[in-house]
């Protein structure tokens, strides 16, 4: 097995090599050279991309050799021929979001997610698709649903798990009852054996060749040991421990194929990479479900619900029952807590129910299946339960409702401190008649070692997740085992399965010989030894698999250390530990982190993987544009991770390879917000701005970005000279090679008469004290310099609505000719300059702090400046004032969505003209982190006539300074092209609303169209 991580901390990367697997650095090296002339593919063998790929959704972390990311499927099978070669062991992987470990090891990791991922055949009429290993199963779906057909295995991780991984562990969705596991839903698969052949896996009564050989193998095996498979292998649906050898003996409740034939596909399936490498596979399709209804039973006891679960799947004909999925008290209460959700959760809930099941029926009209939830009703009667059930068939309330579900799990997760919910037994499926017997002994089992477990999931199939809060750095591994044991213990007494969805991995492996006995469990160590004898597909997993409490292997070991730093901001709120009973977290900075709470709130990121999203929201744009581990959120967290554990070498603070995965975060706060456990990366990219800004200093672009708001009012009397750069090709050309800002950018236009030189506006601040409908207008340096109609807009929609409005500046008689205006320090904050926007803050909290004091609100115009006050402001160390001024602070749109709602816009309502031009409105991504959107939506619709769309957008790609710089234009402009410019192309008459100042830049550079401020929306249609 390999050397702890932890030790490589202390080796050159050289030596690292010779510590892994039976690998040397001269092996490795050569089989970089090697694959660097044979593929076009990615070969990533430094420490830092090795450390990225250390770890998955578990709680292990491997180092690999190196990392191969194949540019096409054949380019695998070249790696395999090297690997070969060279006799070093190969980790397949797709999303990596395996839970188990599945994806970690000491060999060479060849990634097929950021390539390999075509749909390669589609045939409608059959019903059956051919796909790449690495297509992610929402894209697959997003192809299919315009035929009506989709692949029903439907995991928790749809927009992150490849097919190719699903196929790996044997998935299975939450709607398995209708539609059965991976294995049920596979019909070929062309994979390569170690020895190089590539073999067609089907149906055995067509096979020939090696196939067949293989398969009369296997059939020998089961005919020998049909006693014992019958024996052995338990009776449930979800079992996915171990190879499927009871292909030619099926135990499984649900046929393998719909005539009880043989596929040898099928012994791959769940295989985890041992036996083979996935080229293609062929997959049977079904028909999308026409319509869906959802009746919620409410239980008084948790017992009452896991003990109904065996009657109500009963319910229906087959294939009309698509779930039944629990929803514990806990989970209810995180939910009700959430604002977003209590709502949707409410209308589900009959009185205070100590658990809820989720019962969902499909068919082809709302009519056919309505009475599905009276029988639903008329079952609880019987069982003694009437009008428990709340009968849900419009379509919205409906998918509101599963997402709270989701998001339950989120908020358990996102608990702080050192004790996590841990998955190993988070799966283990029983036989539904013992379903609240075993949820009763193993809450129990939980009390006995002093934690307890959220329970929630695929009661229909007795599948249901738990996780019990273990601290992994402490007595977590042995812990971990006691509960194991036990747990297996009530797995045997029920006759179920240990392992029922989530693979053996490094977990659970140990548990295969276990379950299965030393007759099957030597059959299938013969099945490995057949398939692949020189054992170079993930050794010692499935086969010979590690003791799943080695600490060696753990992403946490207790030898886990923490580099002591001071950071910049201000993490005491993660600097935490929990009560594993209560969930309880002590007093913030109470925690023992070396780095005051930073590596807490890093080792946040649990790599589930949620970040690799492409559909809806934002994060991460930097994925989206590369497909590259490094740029995204659990990339850079990871890096991170290791950097302040020491494992990365001295000095990866400032490292070269840190610095690299940080380059290419827009700071979009996408994650803040969307990351199940709010890793906030934007704010970390601060701290590591200003970790190397201490250290190597700042660039000359650096300079002139941050220092843009104290020589603003100074440069604009060069307005006319500094314009020139956007009218001389040369200038630009020579600013790119000087500066690094692209000359393919026009710059933001310079204006010698910008807002705050136009003589003094508005009221004084005494007069603003002495109103009751006083407002302070905080202009910033973009909108005040280079969009001075943004800020006058602004000036004269709030006195067109009636509020005497006192534009802020740094003296208290109010702005005038060149005063200097107030910063809020975003432009020091994005170049790690901590220290500068701390007294840039300071002073904007002196000037702002007496009119908060009075209640006065804070009105603000640019997303990015406006919310640095609420966001950044808490963690930069300014006390109570911060958390004043904060509370004050709005955007113009939030305000007047405030005083909407208040009756207080009559008078701004009725001059308001209408419209009847389309309107696209684009969120600025710090808007969407912190929920302000519908407020702009709301005001929009303001105007009579308006009906505004929101473009479903990530982040536009320009990101304040980000865009502009030489090195990453091509990459903003990737980033405006994944959905922004499209839908403005759709939409060529639309008036576009954008609150950002680089939104608008953006919009204007990708598509000549310019995009307004919904100050100036508004201001342009005031009447008299
Ligand atoms: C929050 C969360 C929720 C989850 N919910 C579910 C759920 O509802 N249902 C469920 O079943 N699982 C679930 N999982 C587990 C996991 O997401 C699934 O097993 C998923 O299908 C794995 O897909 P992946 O692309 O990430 O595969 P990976 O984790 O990358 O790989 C999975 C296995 O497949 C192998 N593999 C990958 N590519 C190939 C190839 N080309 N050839 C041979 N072997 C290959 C790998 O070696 C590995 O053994 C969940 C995980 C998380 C973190
Ligand atoms: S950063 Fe967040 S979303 Fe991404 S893997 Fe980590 S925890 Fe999951
Ligand atoms: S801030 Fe944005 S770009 Fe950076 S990691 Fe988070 S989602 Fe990705």
């Amino acid at each position: 097995m390999n050397a702890p991580l932890s030790s490589l901390a202390e080796l050159t990367p050289d030596q690292a090599y010779e510590q892994v697997a039976r690998v040397t650095h001269e092996v490795a090296a050569t089989l970089a050279r090697r694959l660097r002339q044979h593929t076009q593919g990615d070969v990533l063998f430094g420490l830092a991309d090795r450390g990225r790929y250390a770890t998955d959704a578990s709680i292990y972390q491997v180092m690999p050799v190196g990392v191969f990311v194949p540019r096409d499927i054949d380019e695998v099978g070249v790696a395999l021929d090297i690997c070969r070669d060279l006799d070093v062991p190969i980790v397949a992987r797709g999303g990596g979001t395996s839970q188990c470990g599945q994806t970690v090891g000491a060999g060479l990791v060849i990634d097929h997610s950021k390539h390999v991922r075509r749909l390669l055949e589609l045939d409608v009429e059959q019903a059956t698709a051919v796909v790449e290993p690495g297509m992610v199963l929402d894209h697959l779906n997003a192809e299919l649903k315009p035929h009506g057909l989709w692949y029903p295995v439907d995991v928790s991780t749809s927009g992150q798990a490849t097919l190719g991984g699903m196929a790996g562990n044997n998935s299975c969705g939450s709607r398995s009852i209708a539609y059965g596991n991976m294995v049920h839903n596979v019909l070929g698969v062309q994979a390569w054996l170690s020895d190089g052949s590539l073999l067609d896996w089907g149906p055995y009564a067509q096979s020939h060749g090696k196939a067949r050989e293989i398969g009369d193998f296997l059939r020998q095996l089961a005919q020998r040991l049909a006693p014992d498979i019958e024996a052995q292998f338990p009776k449930v649906l979800r079992r996915v421990a171990g190879y499927n050898l009871d292909i030619f003996h099926n135990q499984n409740p649900r046929p393998y194929t719909p005539d009880g034939s043989v596929n040898l596909a099928h012994l791959l399936i769940g295989s985890e990479g041992t036996l083979a490498l996935t080229r293609q596979l062929k997959l049977k399709l079904s028909p999308l479900p026409r319509t869906k209804v959802l009746g919620v039973v409410n239980f008084p006891s948790f017992h009452q619900a896991m003990d109904s679960a065996q009657h109500i799947v009963k319910l229906g004909a087959p294939g009309q029952l698509m779930a039944v999925e629990l929803v514990d008290r806990t989970m209810i209460d995180l939910s009700l807590k959430n604002p977003a959700f209590a709502p949707t959760v409410r209308t589900a809930l009959l009185g205070e129910p100590q658990a809820v099941l989720l019962v969902e029926f499909a068919g082809d009209s709302k009519a056919a299946i309505e009475p599905l939830l009276d029988q639903l009703e008329e079952l609880m009667g019987d069982l003694g339960l009437p009008r428990s059930v709340v009968k849900m068939v419009d379509d919205t309330a409906q998918k509101n409702l599963w997402e709270v579900r989701k998001a339950g799990l989120n908020i358990m997760m996102s608990l702080r401190g050192d004790g996590k919910p841990v998955s190993f037994i988070e799966d283990c499926a029983v036989p539904l008649e013992h379903l609240a017997e075993y949820t009763a002994a193993l809450t129990e089992v939980f009390e006995r070692h002093g934690t307890r477990g959220t329970w929630y999931a695929h009661a229909s199939v007795g599948t249901l997740h738990v996780r019990p809060i273990l601290d992994m750095r402490r007595d977590g591994a042995a812990k971990m085992r006691a509960i194991a044991q036990e747990a297996s213990a009530l797995v045997r007494r029920y006759r179920g399965a240990y392992s029922g969805e989530h693979g053996d991995g490094l977990c659970r492996g140990e548990w295969i010989q276990w379950q299965y006995g030393d007759a099957i469990y030597k059959a299938l160590r013969d099945i490995k030894a057949q398939l692949d004898p020189a054992n170079l597909l993930c050794p010692e997993r499935i086969i010979a698999p590690p003791k799943m409490d080695d600490t060696r292997l753990m992403r946490f070991p207790p030898s886990y250390q923490v580099i002591p730093i001071r950071p910049a901001l201000d993490w005491s709120a993660w600097d935490v530990q929990n009560d594993p009973r209560t969930e309880e977290t002590s007093m913030p900075g109470t925690g023992g982190d070396p780095a005051m709470g930073l590596a807490k709130a890093v080792e946040m990121c649990n790599n589930n993987g949620h970040c690799r999203k492409f559909d809806a929201g934002t994060m991460c744009p930097s994925y989206r544009v590369t497909r590259d581990e490094q740029h995204l959120t659990r990339g850079r967290a990871n890096t991170l991770r290791l950097a302040l554990s020491g494992q990365l070498g001295p000095d990866a603070l400032t490292s070269d390879e840190l610095l690299a995965s940080m380059a290419m975060c827009v700071g979009c706060k996408g994650c803040k917000r969307e990351c199940p456990t709010g890793v906030d990366m934007a704010r970390m990219k601060i701290e590591v701005m200003h970790q190397a800004q201490q250290k190597k200093g700042l660039s000359l672009r650096q300079k002139l970005v941050a220092y843009l708001p104290d020589y603003a009012r100074h440069a604009a009397r060069w307005s006319g000279l500094l314009n020139l750069r956007n009218q001389v090709g040369w200038l630009a050309r020579l600013m790119e090679r000087t500066v690094g800002i692209s000359a393919r950018r026009s710059l933001p236009r310079w204006d010698n008469r910008h807002f705050f030189n136009r003589g003094t506006m508005g009221v004084s601040a005494a007069q603003a004290m002495a109103s009751d409908r006083a407002v302070v207008l905080f202009v910033d340096t973009f909108n005040g310099h280079f969009e001075t109609e943004v800020a006058l807009d602004a000036f004269k929609v709030l006195s067109a609505a009636g509020y005497d409005v006192h534009v802020a500046a740094q003296t208290p008689a109010g702005h005038g000719a060149n005063q200097g205006h107030l910063c809020c320090g975003r432009t020091y904050l994005a170049n790690g300059m901590v220290d500068q926007a701390r007294d840039k803050a300071r002073q904007l909290l002196a000037a702002l702090k007496p009119f908060a004091e009075q209640g006065v609100a804070i009105v603000g115009l640019e997303p990015s400046c406006l919310l640095t006050l609420r966001d950044e402001y808490a963690v930069l160390g300014l006390g109570a004032d911060a958390d004043l001024i904060a509370r004050h602070s709005l955007l113009l749109e939030e305000f007047l969505a405030r005083e909407l709602k208040a009756g207080r816009l009559e008078s701004l309502r009725q001059r308001l003209g209408s419209i009847n031009q389309p309107i696209l409105v684009h969120g600025h991504c710090h808007q969407k982190a912190m929920g302000l959107v519908p407020d702009l939506m709301e005001i929009v619709r303001l105007l009579p006539g308006a009906a505004p769309r929101l473009i479903e957008t990530s982040c536009c790609g320009m990101a304040g300074s980000f865009g502009y710089e030489r090195e990453h234009h091509d990459w903003s402009m990737k980033m405006a092209e994944l959905s922004l410019l499209p839908a403005l192309r759709s939409s060529p008459d639309a008036l576009i609303v954008a609150d950002g100042t680089s939104c608008r830049h953006q919009i204007h550079d990708g598509s000549q169209r310019h995009a307004i401020h919904v100050a100036s929306l508004l201001a342009r249609h005031l009447g008299r």
